[in-house]
């Protein structure tokens, strides 16, 4: 999953979260309509429970009338001899008795059924002289003794229970005391407190009820959402049954279940928030991880292509390096070359002064009396050894230009280079009388250069100026020193040198540094290159001033004074 639907997950996430809703919603109701109906079982058990003992006391209570009524002697002597006078002072007597223990009516009916005496005499709807014969309570009680009948009356036709006790013994009956005990109070203070309450007799019928529809018909089935509570009447054949409506419990349980789920729902909320928050989290890390490891490769692999560069690079330096070492070799043996001529004429010369001196002395020292010249033969000696010495001087030099240089940087003595370049180009300079104006050089001047490149780049500057003016009528090269110090401090020295020759021509004037650029028919046109390819290294200059109408050629290398 995760990366590749990341609507399914947060689908099942959601379907997750509401079937627990839905299953702690559906406990909390469950729990809350349970505890609810407990409840509402055990209050209405106390209640069932009190009604039921109610009723057995006050049926038990008229039970104890009619039985004290049966052996009183009023009632024996009025159903024994009967009288109207008997009856009327028998009738206020259970008149007054009803007062004083309640029911509804009492009455005393004779062996015939016919009733003698009732406490309602003075009613419009009186007992009296009604016939009860066929009531199954006077039979029962004519019979057994005793009787119990639920039933509605036969005048009144209002419902209550008959209680009976026979008069006189078994076999010599003489009629029945009779209580009809009316429980239209009690039925409607159950309809008032609520809650169905009826009384099934022990067929199954309902007698007493809170709902007079039920009345003499059978205990109706139980709804559902009702609870009932079935409670026996002690004393009695009948059963008291509480039906309570479980409605109530149920809203309850409902109402707790919506102030759970309104308390649920933030919390849902809340930890809805708290996954999603951690989700993008997730989905940012991710994202940065893939940027992160996007850009680890790609500096990776840029890096290996860079090294690659810089590895092709740094051949291509040394091959350059390479190549503009052998084009400074070249140049130099090309100077040399062209030098060359020149330093033997002036190896030459003191090689001719040397024999002359030496033969001098040899024709000396062979005369008869040698002795007047040997000083002068010892300072012919002398002029040898200093000859030689030019000689050395001068094939050193050569020995040291031809060398190879070696590309580093150091402090130089500028006169020296300067003594060794006029020195290996003054051949030249003395067959075209040219005339040298250069300054005293102090000996201790030092510059950032390396001894053989800087005489290369003099002696290529002096040999430029010797060829300019061959043929000139005064040939002249003026050699200049200068000192100055720039802006960050350093100081510089700057050599010029100017001939009277006739310029830098006008077409190479513009690009004086390109290499092959030359007017001369021998001439290769790398001097200049290859000399400020030299200045370059040493961290210096050379420049040319710009050609002007009657001016010759001004070159100036500008090099860093060493410390
Ligand atoms: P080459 O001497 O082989 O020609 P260079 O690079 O030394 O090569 O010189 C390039 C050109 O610059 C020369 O051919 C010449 O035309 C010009 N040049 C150099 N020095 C001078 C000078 N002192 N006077 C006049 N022209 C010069």
């Amino acid at each position: 999953m995760g990366r590749r639907a990341p609507g399914l997950r947060r689908a099942l996430i959601a379907a997750v979260a509401l079937v627990a809703l839905v299953i702690a919603l559906t406990e909390i109701y469950r729990l809350s309509a349970e505890r609810g109906s407990a409840h509402l079982a055990a209050t209405g058990r106390a209640t069932a429970q009190a009604r039921a003992s109610g009723l057995a006391s006050e049926v038990a209570h008229q039970r104890a009338v009619v039985a004290i009524l049966a052996g009183d002697r009023d009632v024996i002597e009025a159903l024994s001899a009967p009288t109207g006078t008997r009856g009327q002072a028998l009738s206020e007597k259970l008149e007054r008795l009803r007062d004083a223990a309640g029911g509804s009516v009492l009455y005393i009916v004779s062996d015939d059924g016919t009733a003698l005496a009732a406490s309602n005499w003075n009613e419009p709807d009186s007992f009296r002289g009604s016939n009860y014969r066929f009531r199954s309570y006077f039979s029962d009680a004519m019979q057994s003794g005793a009787g119990v009948e639920y039933a509605l009356g036969s005048v009144s036709r209002r419902p209550g229970l008959y209680l009976s006790q026979r008069v006189g013994p078994e076999g010599a009956a003489l009629g029945a005391v009779i209580d009809k005990v009316d429980f239209a109070e009690t039925e409607a203070a159950w309809q008032r407190s609520g809650g169905h309450t009826v009384v099934v007799d022990a067929s199954g019928r309902v007698t007493l009820t809170s709902e007079p529809g039920l009345r003499f018909g059978p205990l109706p089935a139980l709804d559902e959402g009702r609870l009932r509570l079935v409670e026996p009447v002690a004393g009695t054949p009948w059963t008291l049954v509480m039906t309570l409506s479980l409605a109530e419990v149920r809203r309850q349980a409902m109402m707790n279940t919506v102030m759970a789920g309104l308390g649920l729902l933030p919390l849902l909320s809340g930890l809805g928030y708290f996954l999603r928050r951690r989700r993008r989290a997730l989905a940012r890390a991710r994202a940065e991880l893939t940027y992160r490891q996007d850009l680890e490769r790609e500096v990776a692999a840029r890096t290996r292509e860079l090294s690659g560069e810089i590895r092709e690079r740094v051949d291509a330096e040394k091959r350059l390096a390479e190549m503009q070492g052998r084009l400074v070799q070249a140049n130099r043996l090309a100077t040399l070359g062209q030098v060359t001529a020149g330093v033997a004429h002036e190896v030459n010369q003191p090689l001719a002064t040397i024999r002359l001196l030496a033969e001098n002395g040899q024709a000396m020292l062979a005369a008869p009396d040698p002795a007047p010249a040997l000083p002068e033969v010892a300072g012919n000696l002398d002029q040898i050894v200093r000859m030689c010495e030019r000689i050395q001087t001068i094939t050193s030099e050569l020995r040291g230009f031809s060398r190879k240089a070696g590309g580093g940087h150091e402090a130089v003595s500028f006169a020296e280079a300067w003594e060794a370049s006029l020195l290996l180009s003054a051949s030249r300079r003395a067959a075209d009388r040219v005339r040298l104006i250069a300054p005293d050089i102090p000996p201790g001047l030092r510059v950032m250069a390396e001894k053989v490149r800087l005489e290369q780049v003099l002696v290529n500057l002096l040999q430029n100026a010797h060829e300019a003016l061959h043929d000139r009528p005064d040939p002249e090269i003026r050699v200049t020193l200068s000192r100055s110090t720039d802006a960050a401090g350093a100081r510089w020295i700057t050599c010029t040198v100017a001939d009277n020759g006739p310029g830098l021509a006008p077409e190479v004037a513009g690009n004086l540094f390109s290499p092959f650029l030359t007017t001369k028919a021998q001439g290769l046109g790398l001097g200049l290159v290859i000399s400020q390819g030299i200045m370059r290294d040493f961290g210096g200059r050379l420049r040319a001033d710009p050609p002007g109408p009657g001016r010759g050629a001004r070159f100036h290398i500008d090099l860093r004074e060493a410390d």
